[in-house]
């Protein structure tokens, strides 16, 4: 009778196996941590190197998890060059910045969130010191008109409400930036319920010692959601052409009006250029156009390694 008791739970299993949609909210390696689309919240196990991450959107049938095609991927670069899937489906990356930040992130940042077909938004952070503010009215002169600017105080939450504002039309986003800019001190403030979350998750005790989260997604009070992008040190310029580094670069947009001489222009030595017109005007300070020259030439190099692996075969 034992047997027909097994079967039994068997049984009751396979018949509540329907189909239920949901969003992968955290990622354990051996499971996921499922929302539902009903307000569900449940544990499935997957395969370590899943390939699933955060912001997916899932289709579960029983204990079989069907990942669904993805309108965006967030990449990220590891100490060692390695490139990781940080995120699904978002649809803005908000990019955190403070005094000391070291030149050159905004600009990368934005040519990566905008290849990768996210909208980038700059937050300044730390505005109570005392350099904040100057600082603050230099970057929103370079980036105000093309993007959306914060200017705030994670610390004091001066300035927070017209993010909070953005956040709530319902985007879905996460912050990098370098260590220390404040983006945990930001997403504190945003989703105070992040601490709690935390607590629920060590209850899983089935899964064992892997329960380090790559990186969890939260829901703002008021609408929108936030992932943390723990470890997220700097982008990975993955499926980019060196022709799209111009297209994307912050004040290069409007270059396809005034154009230069070249169509093909790469902007680094072409006679008639319009970058070169810029910077020689200073409307594109020559620290931005190194960080320009920099990308592409990383970008280039990408491209010329992938050509010689392809003469080999
Ligand atoms: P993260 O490494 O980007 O996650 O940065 P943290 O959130 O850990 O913050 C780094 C340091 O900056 C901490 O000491 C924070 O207290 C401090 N910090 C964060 N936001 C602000 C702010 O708005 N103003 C000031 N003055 N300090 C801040
Ligand atoms: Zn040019």
């Amino acid at each position: 009778m034992s047997r027909a008791g097994n079967g039994k739970a068997k049984g009751a299993k396979a018949g509540s196996a329907l189909a239920e949609g949901g969003l992968i909210v955290s990622h354990y390696g051996v499971a996921v941590e499922v929302l539902f689309l009903g307000g569900e919240r449940r544990m499935v196990r997957v395969k370590r190197n899943s390939g699933h991450v955060v912001g997916d959107s899932v289709r579960v049938t029983g204990e079989v998890l069907e990942r669904l095609p993805r309108k965006t991927e967030l990449r990220r670069r590891d100490a060692r060059g390695g490139i990781h899937l940080v995120a699904a489906n978002l649809d803005v990356l908000g990019i955190v910045v403070a005094p000391g930040s070291p030149p050159g992130f905004l600009d990368r940042a934005i040519v990566a969130a905008r290849a990768a077909g996210l909208t980038p938004f700059v937050v300044f952070n730390k505005c109570d010191l005392p350099e904040g503010q100057t600082l603050s009215a230099e970057l929103a002169g370079i980036y105000g008109a093309a993007l959306h600017y914060f200017a705030l105080s994670a610390a004091s939450g001066a300035g927070l409400e017209p993010l909070r504002a953005f956040l709530h039309e319902g985007h879905r986003g996460a912050f990098v930036g370098s260590t220390g800019v404040g983006k945990s001190s930001l997403l504190n403030a945003l989703c105070p319920e992040i601490d709690l979350k935390v607590r629920e998750v060590s209850d899983h005790n089935w899964l064992g010692r892997h329960t380090t989260t790559v990186s969890t997604l939260h829901a703002i009070p008021g609408g929108g959601e936030l992932v943390d992008t723990p470890g997220f040190r700097d982008f990975g310029l993955v499926d980019i052409s060196s022709a799209d580094i111009a297209e994307h670069f912050p004040g290069f947009e409007s270059l396809e009006a005034n154009g230069c001489r070249f169509h093909n222009c790469r902007h680094r030595q072409e006679p008639g250029c319009a970058v070169a017109d810029l910077v020689g005007k200073g409307e594109i300070t020559s620290e931005r156009y190194q960080t320009y020259l920099c990308l592409l030439t990383e970008v280039e190099g990408t491209e010329e390694a992938a050509q010689k692996r392809l003469w080999k075969k």
